[in-house]
């Protein structure tokens, strides 16, 4: 008879899915049995808003409805990891099996655990391996362009085939209870949102610019969970028509990548230079962008559905991030945090790539020169102002093009409507913010 193998714990962080999880088939065909664990770490908890922590609650939940349909648990532990992992692994005789995380916190406690507990990292929160895409000398790519090719040339790493350990039933102290979610969770709706997007993936380039129709994938809030798998997403999609989207986790993957190597990416530009600027304190002009009441519609339509609902379109979140960036001239920093703070698909490397991007400062970001105009872009990418109409209730009566800049119409043009009471004014003037950017740019570049 074959020796009983030692137990195993899956250390679950935002990975909550028990398909294409690299953790969970290792761990389930190299040990008899396994613990499927997630501490709840007040450091993290407590700075969450109300409707992630619920949604988090929800994916738990769900994760552990999974597991108790293969008899097993998902043992729920409150406290510092550092700790409760190698405890629990010590309790247990078990080695923890986790998929390798990489932003400067998660590195940090990862380093913690593995120097007093017998550890094993998979790879499963990004489409390729961390650190797998590099030109051709090992060094990381700094422009996005060859990064894609390079990235797509690789071939995708195969599924991971869950074994058969035995699961222990052991909920610890459950899943606390958060709220209502915003969303349904777990990993099968997770599945079932993606085979929906599958059905329009064509359409895909025509719309993804597009706020008013609202037709992208919305997937990165189960990206950002782990409900669904990044690397599954692009192996079903692996054809040349659904490139244009998967293109996109590639952009996801570059970030990665760029935090990775520079921990500092969230509190320093990666250009230096950057880091010069002459940024304004300008707490009444941020606190008007935070509310959505900058009097640019297309801002404070993005920014009032953020507040509301925690979710804003990428195009509107270049345009919301220029306005803060260019227009106000306020730090970047300030604009990462609050985003960080209420988007539900909050993702650390992405959102300050992305802030660096935007701002200039980042790897393959656009020249700080090209500055969004606000009114030009809402009618390019709202054209009929439908978007801006759904968040803007002052604005519900406005027709195109005057709800694109309210201030230049008329009063017989604003008619039926509140704008003309209710909506704020442009608390900055276009050309004049613009040209104060250029000259605060260039002062700091040379
Ligand atoms: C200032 C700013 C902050 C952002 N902060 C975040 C964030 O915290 N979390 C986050 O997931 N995305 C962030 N993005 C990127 C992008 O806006 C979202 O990923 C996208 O809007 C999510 O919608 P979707 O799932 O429908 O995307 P789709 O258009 O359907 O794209 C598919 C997937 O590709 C990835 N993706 C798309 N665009 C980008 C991008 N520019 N960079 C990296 N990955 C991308 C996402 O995982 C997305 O789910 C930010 C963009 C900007 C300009």
């Amino acid at each position: 008879m074959d020796e009983p193998r030692s137990p195993g714990i899956v250390w679950f962080r935002r990975d909550l899915r028990l398909e294409d999880n690299p953790a969970w088939g290792a761990a389930t065909s190299r040990h008899d049995e396994v613990t499927a664990l997630f501490v709840i770490d007040a450091a993290l908890w407590n700075r969450t808003i109300g409707r992630r922590t619920a949604l988090l609650a929800e994916n738990l939940r769900m994760l552990d409805r999974s597991l108790a349909a293969r008899g097993g648990r998902l043992r729920v532990e409150h406290g510092d990891p550092t700790t409760v992992v190698p405890h629990i692994a010590r309790t247990l005789r078990a080695a923890v099996h986790a998929n390798a995380d990489f932003t400067p916190y998660a590195s940090k406690r990862d380093a913690a655990v593995a120097a007093s507990a017998t550890t094993e990292w998979h790879h499963g929160l990004t489409v390729h391996p961390i650190g797998a895409v590099t030109k051709a000398d090992g060094t990381l790519y700094m422009v996005f362009t060859p990064f894609a090719e390079a990235w797509r040339r690789r071939p995708l790493e195969g599924s991971p085939v869950p074994g058969t350990a035995r699961l222990t039933a052991d909920p610890g102290s459950g899943v606390p209870s958060a709220g209502p979610p915003p969303m349904v969770g777990g990993e099968e709706a997770a599945r079932t949102r993606f085979k929906d997007f599958l059905s329009r993936v064509d359409s895909y380039p025509d719309i993804r610019d597009r706020p008013d129709l609202d037709e992208t994938s919305h997937l990165s809030i189960d990206l950002k969970y782990g409900t669904l798998s990044p690397r599954a997403v692009a192996a079903a999609v692996e054809d040349e028509r659904g490139w244009p989207f998967v293109r996109q986790l590639a952009w996801r993957d570059f970030h990665a990548a760029l935090m990775a190597d520079n921990p500092n990416l969230v509190d320093h530009a990666m250009k230096p230079a950057y880091d010069r600027i002459p940024w304004i304190d300008d707490d009444a002009g941020f606190e008007s962008w935070c509310a959505g009441e900058t009097g640019y519609p297309i801002v404070d339509a993005g920014m009032r559905q953020l507040r509301e609902t925690g979710w804003m379109h990428n195009r509107v979140r270049m345009i919301t991030a220029s306005f803060l960036t260019k227009h106000l001239l306020i730090d970047w920093r300030r604009g990462e945090r609050f985003f960080r703070r209420h988007l539900l698909d909050a993702d650390t490397a992405v959102n300050a790539g992305n802030w660096q991007w935007v701002a200039g400062s980042g790897a393959d970001a656009a020249p700080y020169f090209r500055v969004f105009n606000p009114v030009s872009q809402a009618r390019k990418h709202d054209p009929d102002g439908a978007y801006i109409r759904r968040w803007v209730p002052e604005l519900a009566g406005v027709p195109a093009p005057h709800v694109h800049a309210p201030w230049a119409a008329g009063t017989s043009d604003l008619a039926g409507s509140r704008a003309r009471i209710d909506y704020p004014a442009p608390i900055v003037e276009h050309s004049a913010a613009r040209e104060r950017a250029l000259a605060a740019y260039r002062s700091a570049l040379g």
